[in-house]
Parts: structure tokens; C-alpha cells; sequence
């Protein structure tokens, strides 16, 4: 009799930031990366986008990129699973949205906008975020074409926002803000201003559904990005990856759990030699 109690399978899962890691930061394209995502399709490993974006800006990357593994948006704050991927039975009561199961942490954008709106009243902090700018002036900001930026701004559960005030009112609002219990994080562009979410969570969770949904196999987590907000992301992977992020003065300098790799040279370039180079190690 075979003992049919061990794992019999390793699946892999590499969880990517997007804005200046999967995608170049200036023209967000990942022409560089097509030869590591090929080898990941033909290994049938899961690719899980994982970004400070919206839903509808995730469906769109999701569909040029042909995954149709999970994905997470807003910093850890939306998880949509496909309707049509095993691991979507274990939240079958969660609302459907253009063929994905999405359940939403943290905090609503309207009580995150209404908390800004009180912070600029009571101690007149200067700041700007996605609500106070047309899809016109997003554009003009980010480089994104007007159908991108309108996608960027349908936002659940965050609010990017530029800090135009000094360090040390800084210091003060994010001590307000926490006392609202909200935080803010450090994304490539933007500051988010949410409640408390994190991708690392929403990656934990992640991992629980396809645990629960596969408990024959083993699974293997890889984890890619480049800023502040991917810290903890990456930190929990079995293999996590630092993309260099010449905007930063210095890149994430991270211990992981496992095993902490530096790409040499930053967005999909480097996304390509790390995941390349671990696949066919792997
Ligand atoms: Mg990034």
C-alpha cells in the first residue's frame, strides 16, 4: 500500500510588485522579463501580481500578462481570486466582479478621505492625493494615458498621496494618522494612506486558500519588489528578491526568512536574471 499521507507535489508561487519591478517605471512595459515569465508558465508556476494598484488596473495587467492566477491590490487591501481557479471555493460567499471573487481589509477610501479632509482642517497639513486630481492631471503625473490613470482612480481601501509639507509636520500627521487608525507606507511615487493592510498579509492569506485547496502539495513562495511596501512580502518568501530602485537612496536592505536575493540591475531586467536564473536552479 502506498502511504499516500507525504506531500507528493511542489507548486511555485512568485508574488511581484509591478511599478518598477515587473514593469519598467518609466514606460511600464516588461518586454525585458518575457523570457522568465515564459520559463514560470512552463514550470505551471503561479504568478500573483502584488501592487499598490486597483482592481481595474490589476484585471487590465492581468489580462495582458495572461495570468490567471490571483492577484492583490491596493498594498494588501482587495484579493480577487478568478472564478474559475481552484482556490476561489474557499470564499465562495464573497462578491463577484468581472469573473473574480474579491473580498476587501481595512478600511473603506471614503473614511481614509474624510480623515484627510479633518487632518487638513484641524492642523492644515499640505498634501495632495488621487481625489484631489482629474484622470488628466494623473496622467500628467505618472506618465500613465488617461484610460490608465481613470483605472487608477477607482480606488477601494487606500489613498495615494504627495507630501508637500515639511518633515517635521510629517511627523506629526502620520502620528495622527495612526491614531486613526490608519498608516501610511512608502510605495516608488506615492505615499498610501490606508488602514491596516499590508501585501504580506494578503499574501499569507493567499497561501492559506491554496493550502487548504491543495493539501497534497507543497508550495514554494517566491516574492519580488522593490519599495518600502514590499518589505514584509519579501521577507516571508522562501526566496525573496530585492529590485534595485535608483529613485531610492538606497535600496531595501532586507533578512528574510529564507533565502534574500539582490537583482543587478533594477525593473524587469533584473526581475528577469533573478527569476531566470533561481528557475533553472530550482
Ligand atoms: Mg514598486
Amino acid at each position: 500500500m502506498v502511504n499516500r499521507s507525504f506531500k507528493q507535489e511542489t507548486r511555485f508561487i512568485v508574488f511581484t510588485d509591478l511599478d518598477a519591478t515587473l514593469l519598467d517605471k518609466h514606460s511600464y512595459d516588461w518586454a525585458h522579463a518575457t523570457p522568465a515569465l515564459k520559463m514560470l508558465e512552463n514550470k505551471g508556476a503561479e504568478l500573483v501580481l502584488s501592487s499598490s494598484k486597483t482592481f481595474s488596473e490589476l484585471c487590465y495587467f492581468a489580462g495582458k500578462l495572461g495570468t490567471q492566477a490571483p492577484f492583490i491590490g491596493e498594498n494588501g487591501g482587495v484579493l480577487a481570486i478568478p472564478n474559475s481557479h481552484p482556490i476561489s471555493r474557499q470564499i465562495p460567499d464573497e462578491p463577484n466582479h468581472q469573473g473574480y471573487r474579491t473580498l476587501t481589509n481595512g478600511l473603506s477610501r471614503d473614511r481614509i478621505l474624510l480623515a484627510i479632509a479633518t487632518l487638513r482642517d484641524e492642523f492644515g497639513f499640505r498634501l495632495q492625493g488621487f481625489s484631489d486630481w482629474s484622470a488628466l492631471e494623473l496622467g500628467q503625473l505618472t506618465g500613465l494615458s488617461v484610460a490608465q490613470a481613470e483605472r487608477a482612480l477607482r480606488r477601494q481601501v487606500s489613498e495615494p498621496i504627495l507630501w508637500q509639507d515639511s518633515p517635521s509636520q510629517f511627523v506629526m500627521f502620520e502620528r495622527e494618522v495612526e491614531r486613526r487608525g490608519m498608516k501610511v507606507i512608502r510605495g516608488g511615487r506615492f505615499l498610501h494612506l490606508m488602514g491596516q493592510t499590508d501585501k504580506a498579509d494578503a499574501m499569507k492569506q493567499l497561501l492559506e486558500y491554496y493550502e487548504a485547496s491543495f493539501p497534497q502539495a507543497t508550495f514554494t513562495t517566491i516574492a519580488l519588489g522593490d519599495s518600502q511596501n514590499d518589505a514584509g512580502m519579501i521577507t516571508q518568501a522562501d526566496f525573496g528578491i530585492v529590485i534595485p530602485n535608483s529613485k531610492h537612496s538606497e535600496t531595501l536592505v532586507l533578512e528574510g526568512r529564507g533565502e534574500i536575493i539582490y537583482a543587478p540591475q533594477a525593473g524587469p531586467s533584473g526581475w528577469n536574471s533573478v527569476v531566470s536564473e533561481l528557475f533553472e536552479s530550482l
